[in-house]
């Protein structure tokens, strides 16, 4: 058989993927007649093709590569951990250097009193984990009764099992059974798509008091958690109303349930602070953490756990009966390590301040002038642009909800530009080292795109 590798024709390149790969979240069959678009390099924001196109990417892999593509520094890490202990578990009394050493950093840039790590392999796995924590910790607590989370519809906590139902994705609920029992959801804070007549900050305050009608409904003694992205990403950058969060906080204090931020995404920098719920004020019990923890160079994902909900279950005389076999993995955790390290001393945190506010900020607040664009929103390096064919009355467009957000897309791929589509809207979340140049092609890029669409809907 040929050696395959980036020296294949693009076709055959195609066709083998086709042959032997199942993609995540894709129609195997379309995708097959079209061919995937194969990426060979990267190097900071940038992408190449193996056409040789290069492609400015949007959305840092997935939300994930924060402080940019091909760093050697990080490479040579890896390359050194591989050959020191390539592995070693965590799991019967033993530990190792990577894992203490990225534990211990962790906690340091963590907020309050989370100073705690269990790791895992993503933010699926974390968040299949965070049940059994919170779970486990009601029962330590001599209340086993309350096993239920709350969560939101368009949530998105990730697509295992547990993941899947913690997040409201009904198209991820329509294959295979999910959510599985004991998880329940409550609207989402999207004022732009939902809100309807009523005043954004009290539709914020409308929206967080359906988790305590729910908590009433179901049974405060019933009620273990709530789970939520500080902003919804894969549900479209939804950034709640400034009222959401110190209701949902205020709610969660007042009926002692735990409250768990899913920090996948906006974790380590990605708002202009460490954590998104330093950015909204949360005080989470919990957070979920992946992607930016090691900018993707490795996978790998955990919880940080406050002190009490650890010492709960630390000291109840029983082992915790969770864990994978990759959890700490040694060259995961170095890299994890580095990359933060490099956040840093480099700064970045304080650079995606620099940049986003008022550069970016400016410049993507014009879209919202596109006749295509109804409202533009942008936290940090995370932005979405609602399309709408009537920006006045907030509309969708009427049929084929999606399709408009698909076609911009596909412009956006034409035009080198990785910007996503969540139906109708348009997200960006590039790695947090994009200087102000490459903001300005990003943008242009976007607004060529949008009206390259524009005009094929007239
Ligand atoms: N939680 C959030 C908020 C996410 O955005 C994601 C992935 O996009 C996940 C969890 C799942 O993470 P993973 O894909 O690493 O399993």
């Amino acid at each position: 058989m040929t050696k395959i590798t980036n020296h294949l024709p693009t076709k055959e390149l195609q066709a083998l993927d086709a042959a032997h790969h199942m993609h995540p979240f894709t129609e195997d069959a379309a995708l097959a007649k079209k061919g995937a678009r194969i990426i060979t390099r990267g190097k900071g924001v940038w992408l190449t093709d193996s056409e040789g196109q290069q492609i400015i990417d949007g959305m840092a892999g997935l939300w994930c590569v924060n402080i940019g593509y091909g760093r050697k520094d990080l490479a040579e890490v890896a390359a050194q951990q591989m050959e020191e202990l390539c592995y070693y578990n965590t799991f019967f009394q033993t530990s190792h250097v990577p894992a203490i050493a990225l534990a211990a950093k962790i906690a340091e840039l963590a907020p309050g009193d989370l100073n705690h790590v269990f790791y895992a392999g993503s933010g699926s796995e974390a968040n299949d984990t965070n049940i059994r924590l919170v779970r486990r910790y009601w029962d330590v607590k001599g209340k086993p009764e309350k096993t239920v989370i709350i969560s939101r519809k368009n949530a998105y906590h990730g697509s295992t099992m547990g993941g899947g139902s913690l997040g409201g994705m009904t198209g991820i609920w329509a294959q295979g059974g999910l959510p599985i029992p004991d998880i329940v959801h409550i609207d989402q804070p999207y004022w732009w798509g939902e809100g309807g007549d009523m005043d954004e900050d009290d539709f914020g305050l409308a929206r967080a008091r359906e988790l305590e009608k729910k908590i009433e409904e179901i049974g405060p003694d019933r009620v273990a958690a709530f789970i939520g992205e500080p902003i919804q990403g894969a549900g479209g950058v939804i950034v709640p109303p400034a009222t959401y969060w110190p209701e949902i906080q205020r709610i969660c204090d007042k009926y002692g349930i735990l409250l768990i931020a899913d920090e996948v995404i906006t974790g380590f920098g990605r708002t202009g602070n460490w954590f998104g719920s330093q950015t909204f004020g949360i005080k989470p019990h919990i957070m979920t953490i992946a992607k930016g923890l090691s900018s993707g160079y490795a996978p790998i994902g955990g919880s940080i756990i406050c002190d009490e909900v650890y010492e709960t279950i630390a000291t109840s005389g029983d082992d915790f009966n969770h864990g994978y076999t990759y959890s700490g993995h040694p060259v995961a955790s170095a890299v994890a390590l580095k990359n933060l390290e490099i956040m840093q001393d480099e700064k970045i945190v304080e650079h995606v301040r620099d940049v986003a506010h008022p550069y970016l900020m400016e410049r993507w607040q014009k879209l919202a002038d596109h006749p295509l664009v109804g409202e533009a929103k942008l936290v940090g390096l995370m932005g979405s642009i609602a399309l709408t064919p009537d920006k006045a009355a907030r509309a969708r467009f009427a049929s084929d909800a999606g399709t408009v957000g698909y076609r911009c897309r596909e412009r956006c791929f034409a035009n080198n530009l990785i910007m996503r589509h969540v139906g109708d809207r348009m997200i960006i979340a590039p790695s947090l080292t994009i200087t102000p140049a490459e903001i300005d092609v990003l943008v242009d890029r976007a607004t060529t795109s949008l009206d390259e669409c524009y005009a094929g809907l007239k």
